[in-house]
């Protein structure tokens, strides 16, 4: 089974890499598929470039054996639909297991994303949980649970898609937002992100200014 990781990643971090391994190792994963997002619906735009995101994911993951990254959502024009990236990998990919990393607040507004039951036809959601978490009482999302939900791991690994596995992970308290307001307040980020990926930050002078979304975060 593979796993499928998208985000910004701008810049991708700590918090990132250990859930990954988490749910690699927890769920006998043969691969995590780190998938930079070009162009992300619902967000504001990244600040560094496709190229720049791409080289940091690439020099994160150098020496983890089973991650990859995959770069079809920097190709592609106009927004990212996570049906769409399915879509195309399951051409590749024939009927391999697949299972989608999600955060619960993502999980919560699952059914509001675009197109969310082919979504779940063609790959398992793994919700990547707090301990003691709740979950929206949204009686959609609960009748999906109800339909949906394996307690077991051995059944995700049996079907293409299809299930829905929750599965707790180590909670560090790092954000790509955290990091950036970091880089332009001149504080250092060591110890939040690997060194190659600090390297890279200083060597392209990334985030030195706090403008996002068109707005200067700091007199917002
Ligand atoms: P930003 O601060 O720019 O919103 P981010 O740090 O949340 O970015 P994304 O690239 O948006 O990073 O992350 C991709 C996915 O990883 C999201 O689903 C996000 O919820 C999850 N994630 C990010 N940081 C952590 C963390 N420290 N622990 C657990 N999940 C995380």
């Amino acid at each position: 089974m593979i796993g499928i990781f998208g985000g910004t990643f701008d810049p991708i971090h700590y918090g990132h890499l250990r859930i990954a391994l988490d749910i690699k190792e927890r769920l006998g994963l043969s691969e995590i598929r780190f998938i930079p997002l070009n162009n992300a619906v619902h967000r504001h735009q990244p600040q560094s470039t496709a190229a720049q995101r791409l080289a940091m994911v690439k020099a994160a993951i150098a020496d983890q054996p089973g991650f990859s990254v995959d770069e079809r959502e920097l190709t592609r024009t106009g927004g990212s639909y996570t049906v769409d990236t399915l879509t195309s990998l399951r051409e590749e990919l024939g009927d391999h297991p697949l299972c989608l990393l999600l955060g619960s607040d993502a999980f919560n507004g699952f059914l509001n994303w675009h197109r969310p039951m082919d979504i779940l036809k063609q790959a398992h959601l793994m919700v990547m949980a707090r301990p003691g978490e709740t979950y929206s009482d949204d009686p959609h999302l609960q009748a999906l649970l109800k339909e949906r939900h394996s307690a077991e791991i051995a059944p995700l690994h049996q079907q293409p898609g299809g299930l829905i596995y929750f599965q707790t992970v180590t909670q560090l308290d790092i954000s790509s937002t955290r990091i950036r307001q970091s880089v332009a307040n001149g504080e250092s980020v060591s110890y939040l992100l690997p060194l190659k990926v600090e390297a890279l930050i200083k060597q392209e002078g990334l985030y030195t200014s706090s403008i996002s979304n068109g707005k200067d975060e700091s007199t917002a």
